[in-house]
């Protein structure tokens, strides 16, 4: 593995850079790549997001955001590497990097991580990429004592990745670094109550109403160990949205008394996109190798392709069943 000196150094020496992340990204792969966008631009770099998904509503508050329009989605000529953050696997990645000739730079902290790049950077004691990034950020040069407004906007990003990685600080993932990064930001002024509101108190009463046919449908299994959510389509079509993120549904999951595993299934284009969580010792990123997902002990997720949503829940208990014996 290479080091953050050895990549800082690269970054520093590239006269054009480019920052992806992993498809629809979450607000820890929009905020480790808005970040290292604008402190790049602070530094007075050449770089750009390179982005097949547009960002979602709730992280639109975020400096930058914008800058992800879905059009931009391989490398320009000119381009001499390529950050990419957040992602484990290089068919996840939210660009199409076959032709690109440059080099590809990998910074994660998913255990299931393929070390795709010319340079790999994968931390997995870190709570969320942003916390690497934090670093890199200061190998590079930034200083987050000054209390300007683009450290601030930079620093509100990774605070944002901290929240969301972290179920704001809950998750076992949080360490000591992350309170003292968080600690750092509070401390120049980036103000939390405003991400949190901008997070999570900022839905549609549409998404509201879609998280109540969603949990009005939730169903106990395995002597109640596992809460099953299932979201068709046409709960979407019903209430007139697009169903989009559903990573603050699943949470109510684990929320019940007992249950240890929380599976939420949801009906797409291609297939079923199924997320898993768990509370204590179940491993579910096993569970979503085993179906060719991955993601973490307690955070997982799988797309499978071509596959119906009642079809999926079977296939995604019968391999939960082997392993709560
Ligand atoms: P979510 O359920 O929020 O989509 O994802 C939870 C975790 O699992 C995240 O860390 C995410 O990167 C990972 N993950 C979700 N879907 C997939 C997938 O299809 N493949 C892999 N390798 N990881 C996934
Ligand atoms: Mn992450």
């Amino acid at each position: 593995m290479n080091n953050l000196q050895d990549i800082s150094r690269i970054i520093l020496d590239s006269k054009k850079i480019g920052i992806t992340y992993h498809v629809s990204p979450d607000g820890d792969a929009v905020g480790s790549a808005l970040a290292l966008l604008n402190a790049l631009k602070k530094l007075k770099k050449d770089a750009y997001l390179i982005s097949k998904d547009i960002i979602s509503e709730n992280l639109q508050f975020l400096k930058g955001a914008k800058e992800a329009t879905g059009n931009l989605t391989s490398a320009t000529e000119d381009t001499s590497i390529v950050v990419v953050l957040d992602c484990g696997n290089y068919e996840r990645i939210s660009a199409d990097l076959d032709t690109f000739k440059g080099s590809i730079i990998n910074i994660d902290h998913h255990v299931s991580n393929d070390n795709y790049g010319e340079l790999n950077y994968i931390d997995t004691d870190a709570a969320a990429t942003a916390e690497i990034v934090f670093e890199l950020l200061e190998e590079l040069g930034l200083n987050f004592n000054e209390e300007t407004d683009s450290i601030k906007n930079i620093g509100t990003c990774l605070y944002t990745s901290l929240v969301t990685d972290t179920g704001a600080f809950r998750h076992s993932n949080v360490t000591f670094r992350t309170h003292t990064i968080a600690a750092r930001l509070k401390k120049i002024g980036v103000n939390n109550t405003y991400i949190h509101q901008n997070l999570f108190d900022n839905k549609s009463f549409e998404k509201i109403r879609l998280i109540g046919k969603a949990l009005n449908g939730m169903e106990l299994l395995l002597d109640r160990k596992v809460s099953l959510i299932k979201i068709p389509i046409s709960y979407g079509n019903e209430l007139g949205i697009e169903i989009g993120d559903t990573s603050d549904i699943i949470s109510f999951g684990l929320q019940i008394k007992g249950v240890e595993v929380a599976v939420l299934i949801k009906e797409v284009e291609n297939g079923t996109k199924v997320s898993l969580r768990s509370k204590d010792k179940f491993d579910v990123r096993n569970i979503a190798e085993r179906l060719g997902g991955g993601g973490h002990v307690k955070a997982a997720g799988i797309t499978l392709k071509g596959i119906k949503l009642e079809e999926a829940k079977d296939k995604i208990l019968e391999e939960i069943e082997k392993e709560l014996l």
